[in-house]
């Protein structure tokens, strides 16, 4: 593949680029905004790559932040307040998998070299129009192809999360993986077990909202083994149905895990997921084949009653797409029907007025009455419901 003769960088990149060459480092475009540009993919985001120690970069610039410091980056601040990823040349010198240990003071052609794919690993320059592109990323861009650069077995070893990486992209851009590469992750795939389980998270999450389909990202993992060690609640057997269904699904990673997982609770735990999503998962894996007959009109009040705020996961999830459920619930919720104990016209206070004994009656004389109103939503007026305590 030849290099077109320009890239667009934008001003504010260009800027920075040249006030650090100005002050005598070296300094070029990397990473996935070059790989996304040759390909014909919109991205502005470049990150540089520079000979200036992250201490110079810090004084050079009066506005930065130190957002992965330990790595060597540095974020520019434009006027605008966007940042700009400023990155030292660095070589991993030690790595347990995990975490690596990095030296500064090298050339572009070791930080392109401890790079991941070689698609990652081509550099341009902003200002002289150069191009370096040691690994030839260039030709696996054409042959659309993902590929470790140098030894893919030692280069998961390094860290495992590349392995996510590798299928992240290749569902992304509907690459292939190099065999080599490929037989590498396979080989190395029982190392993902060493990752945190945030980095395993971002990564699943991401592949979910890039992926040109879910359903490939999947077969994926799968066939690597990595949904094995990270996923156990997606099984291979079971669930073709869920396999395919899964790329008409909002690109939301919540709801995509959990209607993938036969525990969705489960699977959102060991992802280290906020209680929030987890209990949402929750609510999808106990209501998802309890639907109720959109004829029976009480039916879904007490559907929506019971299932709460997951009703509008549970309608996306409807397996029946020309369902007259969603009708049914939008005419329920514009009629603005009472759906829970706080909508009844008396509260507890009414009760205990009206005689009710302090306790546990309380509760569940509200609880009672909900489910006449529910039955048929007119009665919820306080004569009628008093009426009936
Ligand atoms: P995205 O579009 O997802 O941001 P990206 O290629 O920009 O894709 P980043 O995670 O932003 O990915 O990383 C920027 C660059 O840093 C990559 O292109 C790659 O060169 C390098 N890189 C990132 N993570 C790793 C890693 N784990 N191992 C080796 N190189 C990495
Ligand atoms: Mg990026």
């Amino acid at each position: 593949m030849g290099f077109p003769a320009r890239l667009p960088i934008p001003d504010a990149v260009l800027k920075i680029a040249k006030q650090l060459e100005g002050a005598g480092y070296e300094t070029w475009c990397v990473g996935g905004a070059i790989r996304d540009n040759l390909l014909g993919v919109e991205n502005h985001d470049f990150d540089l790559t520079t000979a200036a120690p992250p201490a110079e970069v810090r004084r050079l610039f009066k506005r930065t932040v130190p957002v992965g410091i330990e790595h060597g980056t540095v974020a520019v601040l434009d006027p605008q307040n966007r940042q700009h990823e400023v990155t030292t040349f660095r070589k991993d010198i030690k790595t347990d998998g995990r975490h690596a240990v990095v030296e500064f003071g090298v050339s572009l052609m070791d930080d392109l070299a401890r790079r991941d794919f070689t698609i990652n690993a081509i550099a341009y320059h902003p200002i002289r129009h150069e191009w370096r592109d040691p690994f030839h990323g260039a030709d696996d861009l054409e042959r659309r192809l993902i590929r470790s650069v140098g030894d893919a077995n030692w280069r998961f070893q390094e860290d495992y999360l590349r392995i996510l990486r590798a299928l992240r992209f290749s569902a992304r851009f509907e690459f292939r993986i190099h065999p080599g590469t490929r037989e590498a992750a396979k080989a190395n795939v029982q190392g993902l077990a060493q990752l945190s389980a945030e980095r395993v998270r971002d990564e699943w999450y991401k592949g979910i909202a890039t992926a040109k389909r879910v359903s490939k990202l999947l077969t994926l993992w799968i066939d690597v083994g990595a949904a094995r060690i990270w996923l156990p609640e997606i099984r291979p057997g079971n669930g073709k149905r869920e396999r395919g269904n899964v790329d008409k699904l909002p690109r939301d990673p919540v709801l995509v895990t959990a209607y993938l997982a036969s525990d969705p609770a489960s699977l959102l735990t060991r992802l280290k997921s906020s209680n929030k999503d987890i209990e949402r998962g929750r609510a999808i894996g106990q209501w998802r084949d309890k639907y109720p007959d959109p004829k029976h009109v009480p039916d879904v009040r007490r559907w929506l009653s019971q299932v709460g705020e997951s009703a509008d996961d549970l309608l996306v999830l409807h397996p029946a797409p020309r369902s007259l459920l969603p009708k049914v619930v939008e005419s329920i919720r514009a009629a603005k029907d009472p759906l829970t104990v706080k909508d009844l016209a008396v509260n507890g206070d009414d009760l205990l007025a009206a005689g009710v004994r302090p306790g546990p009656d309380v509760g569940e004389t509200l609880e009672r009455l909900l489910a006449e109103v529910l039955e048929e939503p007119t009665r919820n007026t306080r004569d009628y419901l008093l009426s009936r305590v």
